[in-house]
């Protein structure tokens, strides 16, 4: 969770997403022991990095509940308190990362982590990629009965798989951002389950260009020419359709001052280059995602946090909540989509809004992802 200079909270997404396994283990007549990351401690114990700083707005969501807070996650005091616990307590233990054992997936850091606790319950999907000691490694020391989900993973789990695995047909993919690069593995795999492919956003550019187009001065990752083309191959082999943008709004300059206009995608003019969807490009896109069931989304189609290129990803967003009110699942996930749909207030609009940014990108590109395995196998 992001902090202040004076380690004040500014957004809590994060936080009250833990909340709903929290209460409900207490409810259960349990007692909580919480472990987490906070940012990334270099050296040992930091004040910036003290889990410390969280403990009264925990309490606020808590509904005033007093919180013990462990100033060494393990060791004599991390022991005492754990076991002094009662029914109904909570007990917050210090940032995990002051050791460097936990990102190395020690084993014999995950064992004094685990005595601490009767039962693990893994909520932490946005690590669910990393095998480290306190979301993976730990479970080896727990019988399969004692290893849970909490709620959101329950929950980023499910809609996970219906997607993945239980799409309805049709089923797009809308994949936008800037870079080919980090996205090839997830076209990929989703070559291999959906129905339509829409690609947006910096990201068609290098798309075009592989095909012949005038992209003028639009991102291009000149290395990837050749993987695009065979991505649209594999497509077209396979009878998935790809969807790139027809048109493209079109601005002088990166910058929220530039001159704008628009121009077709494969013939954007020299000195010119694309920074979001255009009018057809909308129409199109809008059109593919009101016939589909199921919807993932993930990357913006354009430069949404500049406000004149930002209509295209605020269209994408629209046309899922629509299509999601009609019936159809939708799923959203990575950093800049999920900001999106917030900033455009459709997040209570869509099935499913993840909270995973790297997890919900390596789980799309079909990598059994540690922080699942560990408590399901
Ligand atoms: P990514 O981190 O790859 O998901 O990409 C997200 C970023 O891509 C956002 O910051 C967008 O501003 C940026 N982006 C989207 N479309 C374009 C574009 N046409 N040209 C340059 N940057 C873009």
């Amino acid at each position: 969770m992001p902090l202040d200079d004076r380690y004040e909270i500014t957004d809590d997404t994060r936080m009250k997403a833990a909340i709903p396994t929290i209460k409900k283990i207490l409810n259960d007549g349990g007692s909580v022991i919480l472990m987490s990351h906070l940012g990334r401690p270099k050296d040992g114990p930091t004040e910036k990095y003290s889990l410390k700083h969280l403990v009264k707005h925990l309490s606020e969501l808590l509904d005033g509940k007093a919180i013990e807070f462990g100033n060494d996650c393990i060791g004599y005091d991390a022991v005492e308190k754990a076991s002094k616990l009662k029914a109904g307590e909570v007990l917050l233990l210090e940032n995990l990362r002051f050791y460097k054992e936990e990102e190395k997936g020690d084993s014999t850091f995950a064992g004094k982590l685990s005595k601490l606790g009767d039962v693990w319950v893994n909520d932490a999907f946005g690590t669910a990629h990393r095998a480290h000691a306190s979301t993976a490694v730990i479970a080896k020391f727990f019988p399969k009965e004692k290893r849970f989900f909490g709620l959101l993973m329950e929950g980023e789990v499910e809609s996970g798989e219906k997607v993945l695995n239980k799409a309805e047909k049709p089923f797009v993919a809308i994949i936008g951002g800037a870079k080919v690069s980090d996205k090839i593995l997830i076209i990929e795999n989703l070559l291999e389950r959906a129905t339509d492919i829409i690609i947006g956003g910096g990201m068609a550019y290098t798309f075009f260009k592989a095909q012949g187009g005038n992209i003028g001065k639009s991102l291009c990752e000149e290395d990837r020419l050749d993987t695009a083309s065979e991505l649209l191959k594999k497509a077209e082999k396979k009878g998935v359709c790809i969807h790139l943008p027809s048109d493209s709004v079109i601005a002088d300059k990166f910058a929220s001052d530039a001159l704008v206009s628009v121009s077709p995608s494969n013939n954007v003019p020299e000195g010119w280059m694309g920074l979001d969807i255009g009018p057809n490009a909308i129409e199109q896109f809008t059109n593919v995602i009101h016939h589909s069931k199921t919807i993932l989304w993930n990357g913006p189609m354009g430069v949404f946090e500049m406000e004149k290129f930002q209509h295209g990803t605020k269209c994408i967003a629209q046309a899922i909540a629509e299509a999601t009110q009609k019936g159809s699942f939708s799923l959203v996930g990575g950093g800049d989509s999920v900001a999106a749909v917030n900033q455009f207030k459709y997040s209570e609009k869509v099935s499913y809004v993840s909270t995973g940014g790297g997890a919900l990108l390596e789980y799309f590109e079909g990598k059994t992802l540690p922080g699942i395995a560990a408590v399901q196998s």
